[in-house]
């Protein structure tokens, strides 16, 4: 019997649980695009993004998911013919550089697999080789959503310095940013990508590109950019529509406003740690169901992971099986598995996500956690007992 009805949970990483607050300020009459609010709140509105970033760079915004946002960096910091480095843990990775040579870049593939972080010393190791400079930026996803994995941004530009090497360092933040720690300027970032709706709590449709002035001086030295994509105006508008490279997305821009108020009342810090503790109780619950059963944690070292989303697997085909059952009994979407392919699970079945980003709180995940517990018992999917008390004690201590 289905147990579905009532508000249901969307737990996948992104798009991710969209606020009341950020619902309601959408909620509105078509707004005027030549004077007034809409307007006056942009300075605000990119002065708060760039303080979520931690960087005192600039921000473009475009009309785009995180793929418009990829395709956006490279654009004002590539020519065809151009190299990049691409260390890749998971299929976004994958799909950055995929983005990369359909724009006639040369793609440098560093695959670090699907369950450990990008190698820091193997990253020095391509840079040292490359004596003359061909490489003009190092892409590296900050949370392979994929794979959960969490790669240490300042780590890489550590290997990037030390390596000596002029290439700039571009991230992939678009599932971490407002969830995991990540510290633009600090850690020697200097483009970053992000869209609206996963950390950010706003429906799908921002992207956002931000930069330093590095990469501003790089952008300057490019032949051509197309004018779509140039972040220069965007970030630095002489009329309003500039700053959208046309009509502004006005109903996105009033979820945003209310997005980046609640980020603002919690705080970052405060942020972040909600969502390790939150990622720990999901941790814990899995541990505890693995102890007696097939369930797998998908990347092994906690300090590797991110506590935006976590990867799972079972046994193929139980993970499909419990996202199915949790969607029809529950009233609980899981995340897909995806980029994990194996010639023995062509489809992914074993593997399945939970998506902890964003407006998530701990009666929301033991709620997901409990529905989970529901499922592996449905199912018959043999699992440790004890791990809703485990997941428990990690939010209560
Ligand atoms: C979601 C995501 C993307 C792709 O974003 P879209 O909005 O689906 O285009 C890229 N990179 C990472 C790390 C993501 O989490």
């Amino acid at each position: 019997m289905s147990s579905a009805g009532g508000r249901p949970h969307l737990a996948i990483p992104g798009p991710s649980v969209m606020p009341d607050a950020v619902l309601s300020a959408m909620h509105r009459a078509a707004p005027n695009i030549y004077a007034g609010e809409l307007i006056e709140m942009m300075p605000q509105l990119t002065a708060d993004l760039t303080a979520v970033a931690r960087t005192a760079g600039q921000v473009a915004i475009y009309i785009a998911n995180g793929h418009g946002a990829w395709e956006a960096a490279l654009a004002n910091t590539l020519m065809p013919g151009d190299a990049v480095l691409v260390p890749a843990t998971g299929r976004f990775g994958h799909g950055w550089g995929e983005v990369a040579t359909s724009l006639g870049a040369q793609v440098d593939l560093l695959d670090f697999g699907r369950q450990v972080p990008i190698d820091p010393q193997r990253l020095e190791e391509a840079l040292r080789a490359d004596k003359d400079h061909r490489i003009k930026a190092v892409l590296a996803t900050h949370v392979d959503t994929s794979t959960s994995i969490l790669n240490n941004m300042a780590g890489i530009r550590a290997a990037m310095d030390a390596a000596g090497h002029p290439a700039l360092l571009m991230a992939d933040c678009i599932a971490s940013l407002a969830c995991d720690r990540f510290e633009m300027d600090a850690w020697g970032v200097d483009v970053m990508v992000a869209a609206s709706q996963k950390g950010l709590m706003t429906p799908p449709g921002l992207g956002f590109v931000f930069f330093n002035e590095r990469a501003a001086q790089a952008r300057a030295g490019l032949a051509r950019v197309s004018r779509y994509w140039d972040w220069a105006p965007r970030a630095c508008p002489e009329m309003f529509y500039q700053y959208f490279g046309g009509t502004a997305p006005t109903h996105h821009l009033y979820g945003l406003r209310a997005a980046l108020d609640m980020i603002a009342a919690e705080g970052l810090d405060a942020i972040w740690a909600r969502h390790v503790r939150l990622a720990g109780a999901v941790w814990a619950a899995c541990n505890v169901w693995g102890q007696d059963g097939p369930l797998r944690l998908n990347v092994a070292d906690p300090a590797h992971r991110s506590c935006a989303v976590t990867a799972l697997a079972l046994d193929p085909p139980d993970g499909t099986r419990l996202r199915d059952w949790l969607a029809s009994h529950m009233g609980v979407t899981l995340g897909i598995g995806l980029g994990m392919e194996t010639p023995e699970d062509p489809h992914s079945d074993r593997a399945f996500r939970i998506g902890h980003m964003g407006h998530i709180n701990a009666h929301a995940l033991m709620g997901v956690l409990g529905a989970i517990e529901a499922g592996l018992t449905a199912l018959e999917i043999p699992h440790g007992h004890g791990a809703l008390e485990k997941a428990s004690s990690v939010l209560a201590a």
